[in-house]
């Protein structure tokens, strides 16, 4: 409560507008009007901007009672209005979020907003709630129905904490069944009501697995132990790599609970919830008394907003979410222990300003609060394995073995190039050993799952003669044309743009020669199309999972339950199915095509076919029963590959430091990436290269600026688009660059500044 004297005496206001010029760091002065007393920081105000005063929505950056410096004859705007408190953001946020404005090279304001989830902006599922609680001037209570009496009595029962009290809980206490005896003593001057506006909060109740292994292995207890140990001494960071199904969750769990022991909150960030419902449903199983709240965009936009006010009031113990969750509206001194599952996936990556990664935020936000950071996975990104063995900023824990129970699948390649059938054009879908996998598991009642990471009917359609070599593009895009049937067993179908969503009818005929028009290549339809034509089993057992059959989550989620209940007995989808799923009967893993990532131009392109390989194998061997993964590929003998199939990550990953290393390529190095999008061809190159004059300038002899060059996709939705990458022997060398980059630069919608860049396409 803020007395008479003691008043704060700010007066002026440092704000960030959310729209507009960057005003990184210090943001704009505004005066703040006393009848807007008490402001904190975190605070959204509207402000009066420019010439026009318009009214705009702004961050409050910080609070002074010293004047700014005005040029003569201008006066210190006031702010105009704040907005609900109960959006504000923690200070500590603002804090994140000026070192993430300044790291990834984003404009303070939007940083800021994109904090802030979109229906607690918008105040989804608000209510409007009647409390009640004695007035000051008690009358006399004679002249009152009995009724009327007992609920007063009941209110002077009432401990005070429980006051002011909601009609529902004073009509229960009172005994009373109408509440028109409270609405009489409110009228007549005996109770005091007045109206608050929430958001109702309730907890999830999910389904929930508590199974509790009996004890932990000899190598859990001493990665517990180790971790344990700097639970208490402030900032540390730890990686724990352990193959899929070594118990790394089993870990979490035991730190989550020492590390909340004694109040404090515990944040887990996984890639994706809809993607791995049991992680959500081994914390709910395992701390049944413990309040956890889930962000995650599965949720209704109502719900997202009553989870994230139950955490912003400090209400729950375990906070789990994906990458935006590193946002929890906490401050700093509430956080005792932050986890960062399957670390290495790039969905932690926004693409999209600002375009940060939420495990780096989150390994920022573990520092500022002083707490540890534990980041896991199976197959660690090499800035991981890098930090942990090279620069020993953290400290690396193995789980080399699987937990108890649990059997290592066995992995066999298949070499796709000696699959050729007799006489035909092109390879088939299924290879002859995969088809055999698939009859013999199928026969002894096992489940299945099949990988292909690429959605649609067909990846290309072209002209069926040799000499002509028509093959259909995008209008707009430099990228083919994708084919979609209408249904995977109808031939009606379409085709269209992955990169920019145009459709369009597949042509009767080639347009250049009027030959044969054919479909090239295969997507999961194709697969789908297959299996449902070679697969003598019942056609609802059947199921693709990819963003085309599930454009809600919750299609997502039934159709993980159908598996999960044995009602699907072969699963085929996009990587979507790679993540962290956890079925027992599942005996076989097929990966279609384990290239799809290997032929990408980019440099982590190896570490990607790594991960995809290793991560979908673990999805077998976790019951009881057979465990083949079987990996179909055009190249054998590539080392992400080999090395894969034989789960021999650390060779991997020094071979692929080797490289990075000889190639000065992250993470031994650090890179920022600018692109420039315009039209037509020539101004798009031209503003590219006066970037690179005027970077090269600026730059000392740390920086290496590249040439502008075409991107990968050169023209995406008719704008054309030019590349040049700036890379630093350090981080800190990068960021003074940026930092004096900042100065001339300015990103917008067709000029890009992405900081570490996760995707070179
Ligand atoms: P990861 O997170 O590394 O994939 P999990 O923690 O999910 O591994 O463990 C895989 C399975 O093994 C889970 O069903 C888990 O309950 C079980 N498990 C983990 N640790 C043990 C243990 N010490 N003894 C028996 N079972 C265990
Ligand atoms: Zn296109
Ligand atoms: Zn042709």
């Amino acid at each position: 409560m803020v007395g008479l004297f003691d008043e704060p005496s700010v007066t002026y206001a440092h704000v960030a507008v959310e729209r507009g010029v960057d005003q990184f760091p210090e943001g704009l002065s505004y005066g703040v009007p006393a009848r807007l007393l008490p402001l904190k920081i975190g605070q959204l105000v509207t402000v009066p901007l420019g010439r026009g005063n318009t009214p705009t929505q702004a961050w409050v950056l910080s609070l002074t009672d010293e004047a700014p410096v005005l040029a003569a004859g201008k006066e210190t705007k006031q702010i105009f209005e704040k907005d609900r408190e109960t959006i504000a953001l923690p200070s500590d946020l603002v804090e994140l979020a000026r070192w993430m404005s300044q790291y990834y090279f984003s404009p303070i304001g939007p940083t800021l907003s994109t904090m802030l989830p979109g229906p607690v902006r918008q105040g989804t599922g608000l209510v409007t709630k009647q409390l009640l609680d004695f007035a000051d001037n008690q009358a006399d209570e004679c002249k009152l129905t009995t009724k009327q009496q007992q609920v007063l009595h009941a209110l002077n029962a009432m401990p005070k904490s429980q006051r002011p009290v909601e009609p529902k809980v004073l009509m229960k206490a009172a005994n009373v069944r109408s509440k028109s005896p409270i609405d009489s003593l409110v009228a007549r001057g005996y109770l005091h009501c007045h109206h608050v506006t929430t958001v109702e909060a309730t907890w999830f109740k999910h389904a929930v697995d508590a199974t509790t292994p009996e004890s932990l292995t000899k190598e859990q207890t001493n990665v517990l132990r180790a971790i344990e140990e700097k639970l208490q001494s402030g900032y540390s960071s730890h990686l724990l790599f352990g193959v899929t199904g070594s118990g790394k969750t089993e870990i979490y769990i035991r730190l989550i609970e020492q590390a909340i022991e004694g109040g404090g909150v515990a944040l887990v960030l996984v890639p994706e919830i809809s993607l791995t419902p049991q992680t959500a449903a081994r914390l709910m199983g395992r701390f049944p008394d413990k309040r956890i709240a889930i962000l995650h965009s599965a949720l209704t936009k109502s719900q997202r907003h009553q989870q994230w006010a139950l955490v912003a009031e400090g209400k729950a113990d375990i906070v789990l979410g994906a990458r935006s969750a590193v946002f929890a509206p906490l401050q700093n001194d509430q956080i005792r222990i932050i986890i960062v599952d399957e670390e290495h996936d790039s969905s932690f990556k926004q693409d999209n300003s600002p375009r940060y990664h939420g495990r780096d935020v989150a390994i920022r936000r573990a520092s500022m609060a002083k707490c540890p950071i534990v980041l896991g996975s199976a197959t660690p990104s090499m800035e991981s394995w890098w930090n942990a063995t090279e620069r020993k900023i953290s400290t690396l824990h193995k789980l080399t073995t699987r937990a108890p129970g649990l059997v290592a699948p066995q992995i066999e390649v298949v070499d796709m190039r000696s699959e050729r059938i007799h006489g035909e054009v092109g390879y088939p879908i299924l290879s002859t050993k995969l088809q055999r996998a698939l009859h013999t598991t199928l026969a002894c009642d096992g489940q299945v799952l099949l990988l292909l990471n690429r959605r649609g009917f067909a990846p290309w359609i072209a002209c069926a003669s040799r000499t002509c070599g028509w093959m259909m593009k995008c209008d707009h895009c430099d990228s083919s044309m994708v084919y979609h049937r209408k249904k995977p067993l109808e031939h009606a179908g379409f085709v269209r743009c992955h990169h920019c969503g145009t459709e369009q009818r597949v042509p009767k005929q080639c347009p250049d020669c009027a030959k044969k028009i054919i479909q090239l290549g295969a997507g999961t339809q194709r697969v789908e199309a297959t299996l449902r034509e070679s697969l003598q089993i019942p056609a609802e057992q059947i199921a693709r999972l990819d963003g085309d059959t599930t454009r809600k989550a919750s299609d997502l989620q039934e159709m993980l339950a159908r598996f999960g209940k044995g009602e699907i007995r072969v699963l085929l989808g996009t990587q979507m199915i790679a993540k962290g799923l956890d079925f027992p009967n599942v005996q076989l893993v097929g990966i279609i095509d384990a290239d799809t990532a290997i032929d990408l131009p980019d440099f982590r392109a190896s570490e990607r076919t790594y991960q995809l390989v290793s991560q979908v194998c673990g999805r077998c061997g976790r019951g009881q029963g057979k465990a083949i993964a079987i990996v179909q590929t055009f190249s054998p003998n590539a080392p992400a590959i080999v090395l894969a199939s034989k789960a021999e990550y650390e060779q991997f990953a020094s071979q692929e430091l080797q490289f990075r290393c000889d190639a000065s390529l992250p993470p031994v190095t650090r890179m920022v990436r600018f692109i420039v999008k315009d039209t037509p061809f020539d101004q798009a190159a031209s503003r590219a290269d006066s970037l690179v004059d005027r970077l090269r300038a600026i730059a000392s002899t740390d920086i290496s600026i590249s040439p502008a060059a075409p991107c990968v996709l050169p023209r995406i939705a008719d704008r054309f688009r030019f590349e040049v990458i700036g890379t630093a022997a350090t981080s800190k060398a990068l960021q003074e660059f940026l930092a004096l980059a900042r100065k001339t630069i300015k990103p917008s919608r067709d000029f890009v500044v992405d900081v570490d860049p996760i995707s070179m396409l």
